[in-house]
């Protein structure tokens, strides 16, 4: 008898016992056993908190993005051997690409995210505040990584995308995690964690598996902890609610059950691109993983006049979807991930057929190719007619965790937009409508009751990465029914796993403690000016405060010229009445280049190039006879990568750069950013 094991605590171990029987989800073979009885999970937890959490917060983002990144990697290197398995959990070759390589292009994903973090273990969070009226003390938030585990408790239907897209995500935060996939399809998870073992790549103790039931894990959880959930609402709530998790006050994220739906717009009529985008859509999504997502269509509304062509149409694409092995290259769609899944299936479908019937497809019979449709988990695509929607309102509370959809009718926008929300909170909508004034009625009404809303036209739908597709950069999680939760979103995910504190002092000292510089801190100028330093010499506060000039009418001019800027208020003295200036302003990009001028030093050195912009701001018009002066300030400084061997070692460094007249009042304000050598190559 195969049993899988653990990774905990730096070892394989098995557990004790039988613990439960694993089998293929298409011959119905016994693939083996999981159990994680005899594990003290205590002591798991309590060994990611001491040994993976200090390794990951010892590495800044830059350097855990790095390790995301070669992860990916060397997983890709074992592509044959994850498809081979997946294959047993009924799996197409499409679905099991979702699930292994939609899992490992997140972790790519937020490899990349690490650029908009800075080369720091921690990070600063929106800008500084200011507290006072003199500027001598202010407020900056930080974000530290929480010093607990992230526990990851998982659905069945994605054992490597659930795993992959949520680990990428707090170890890029600088956490450890203990993951415990869904015992069903554990088998598949267990062979990614042995490679990701074997690799090497991670510190130890920063991923921790468990192949079998969660036992008393959340009895030891404390409040440095982050627990995540996907599942069904009922485990979800009774986990969220679990004594330990409310008195330690541990963040709970959860992905529950969801009744996502699908609108076509009133607009949309036969023939027109539209019409096929919606029912390829339709199909897809019922069919995709055997309807086994969470993000699946449940529902489809649908203008009452054109219900009978739609469901026909839905219909007669199902028709064209073969059933059977996955391992069969015809096949289109495999089986659902084991019995327990399809009688649950079935009887769900046995609630929603209370109002609703059958337009396609069969509760008890499948034509399967090149499988065995009884000892396999398979099952027919249903797509179920309910004409009262407002009136039976089962198909707005039950999931089918399958290739079940219902079509409904409504009446106008307004009734499309009140039965998407009747789902009480959903992961994601899609609308198909060439129509803007439709979309925008319908994305602003259901909005609040959805975590994604894809709007969907011919000019969109060939690059549309669908319905079904939560993305790294954008938010997965949804509100009510749907968990409330929200995970990945690009750099909004990692915030979960950190701790936000308000930190309060002088500018000098938010400097000190943060390494950006705070308009107001203390600033260095030595005899050697900032642009003559390389990288490394630089520090955070070295400065330049520049000799002056005068700006004149022929300054202005001269601008407006070279530019080809003639914007009235530069160039027109008698266009001024009704307007804030008096006389002609200088333009804006003027007092910046006027402002390079004063600041640049010009002779070659370890500045490479200017590299762009941020933040800038003209807060007062500079008029001929202004005389203005620059400080120059070092304001944050981080090193690039080098993309071929050959590149020079070099870093990006920002510099605030506040412009003030002969009154000391500043009249424009800017980041700009350089890129500088390092000394030593
Ligand atoms: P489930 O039965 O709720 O199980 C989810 C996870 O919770 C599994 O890892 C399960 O482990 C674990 N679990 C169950 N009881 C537990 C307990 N007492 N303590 C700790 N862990 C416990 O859901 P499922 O059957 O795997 O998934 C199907 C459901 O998930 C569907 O209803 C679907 O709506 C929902 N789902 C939602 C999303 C989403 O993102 N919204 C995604 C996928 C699935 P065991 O396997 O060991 O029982």
């Amino acid at each position: 008898m195969t049993k899988l094991a653990n990774y905990v605590t730096g070892q394989w171990i098995t557990g004790d016992g039988d613990g439960q029987a694993l089998y293929h989800a298409v011959n119905g073979s016994l693939i083996g056993h999981a159990t994680t009885q005899g594990l003290d999970f205590g002591s798991v937890l309590d060994y990611g908190r001491r040994t993976g959490g200090p390794a990951l917060r010892k590495l800044t983002f830059h350097d855990r993005g790095r390790l995301l990144k070669a992860l990916a990697l060397h997983l890709r290197d074992h592509l044959d051997r994850f498809y081979q398995i997946s294959y047993q959990t009924g799996a197409t070759k499409a679905d099991s690409w979702i699930d292994i390589e939609g899992g490992i292009g997140n972790l790519f994903s937020y490899a990349s995210l690490r650029r908009q973090f800075p080369d720091e273990p921690f990070c600063i969070d929106g800008d500084s505040i200011g507290l006072s009226k003199q500027g001598s003390f202010i407020g900056q938030h930080l974000l530290v990584p929480r010093e607990g585990v992230a526990i990851h408790i998982n659905a069945f239907n994605f054992p490597v995308w659930g795993m992959l897209e949520k680990i990428a995500v707090n170890l890029l935060a600088g956490m450890p995690a203990v993951v415990k996939p869904a015992t069903v399809t554990s088998f598949l998870t267990e062979t990614v964690v042995r490679e990701i073992i074997a690799s090497g790549i991670l510190p130890e103790g920063s991923l921790q598996l468990l192949c079998g039931s969660a036992g008393d894990l959340l009895d030891h959880v404390q409040s440095q902890d982050v627990i995540t959930f996907t599942g069904s609402a009922t485990t979800g709530l009774k986990l969220k609610s679990h004594p330990r998790v409310l008195a330690e006050s541990v963040p709970f994220n959860m992905e529950a059950d969801s009744l996502n739906c699908i609108v076509l717009g009133g607009d949309v009529e036969p023939g027109m691109p539209e019409w096929d985008i919606f029912v390829k859509e339709v199909r897809k999504e019922m069919t995709a993983k055997a309807g086994q997502k969470c993000t699946a269509i449940r529902r489809i509304f649908v203008p009452a006049g054109k219900i009978e062509d739609v469901w026909k149409a839905i219909a007669k694409s199902l028709s064209q979807t073969t059933i059977g092995n996955p391992l069969n290259e015809q096949v289109r769609m495999g089986s659902l991930a084991g019995q327990s899944q399809r009688d649950e299936v079935r009887a769900q479908v046995q609630k929603l057929l209370s109002s609703s019937q059958i337009v396609y497809g069969s509760l008890d019979s499948v034509q399967v190719v090149d499988a065995d449709a009884e000892k396999g988990a398979f099952m027919s695509p249903l797509l179920l007619l309910n004409e009262n929607p407002f009136a039976d309102t089962t198909v707005h509370e039950v999931e089918a965790f399958g290739p079940v959809s219902t079509i409904m009718p409504y009446q106008s926008l307004e009734e499309a937009t009140q039965l998407a929300r009747m789902g009480k909170g959903s992961l994601v909508c899609s609308i198909v409508t060439a129509d803007t004034t439709i979309a925008r009625h319908f994305v602003l009404g259901a909005a609040s009751h959805h975590g994604r809303i894809l709007v969907l036209n011919n000019e969109c739908a060939k690059e549309s990465t669908g319905h079904g597709s939560p993305l790294p950069m954008l938010v997965h999680g949804g509100p009510g029914r749907a968990g409330g939760g929200e995970e990945m979103g690009g750099v909004r995910g990692v915030k979960h796993y950190m701790q936000r504190v308000a930190v309060q002092g002088s500018p000098s000292m938010i400097t000190a403690i943060t390494n950006v510089y705070q308009a107001g801190a203390a600033v260095h100028e030595d005899e050697k000016h900032p642009f003559r330093k390389y990288f490394e010499e630089l520090s955070i506060g070295d400065a330049v405060i520049t000799h002056k000039r005068t700006v004149t009418e022929a300054d202005i001019v001269n601008f407006a010229n070279v530019s080809w800027d003639h914007f009235y208020a530069h160039t027109d003295h008698t266009s001024l009445e009704g307007t804030i200036f008096e006389k002609p302003v200088a333009h804006g990009y003027f007092i910046l280049s006027a402002a390079a001028g004063l600041f640049v030093d010009a002779k070659k050195g370890p500045v490479l190039l200017n590299y762009g912009l941020e933040e800038c701001r003209f807060l007062k018009p500079v008029y001929a006879g202004t005389t203005i002066g620059v400080k120059l300030t070092c304001k944050q400084k981080t090193v690039q990568e080098k993309k071929e061997a050959s590149d020079v070692k070099k870093g990006i460094v920002k510099w605030l750069v506040e412009v003030s007249d002969q009154t000391g009042e500043a009249v424009a304000v800017a980041t700009i950013l350089t890129m500088v050598k390092l000394k030593f190559q």
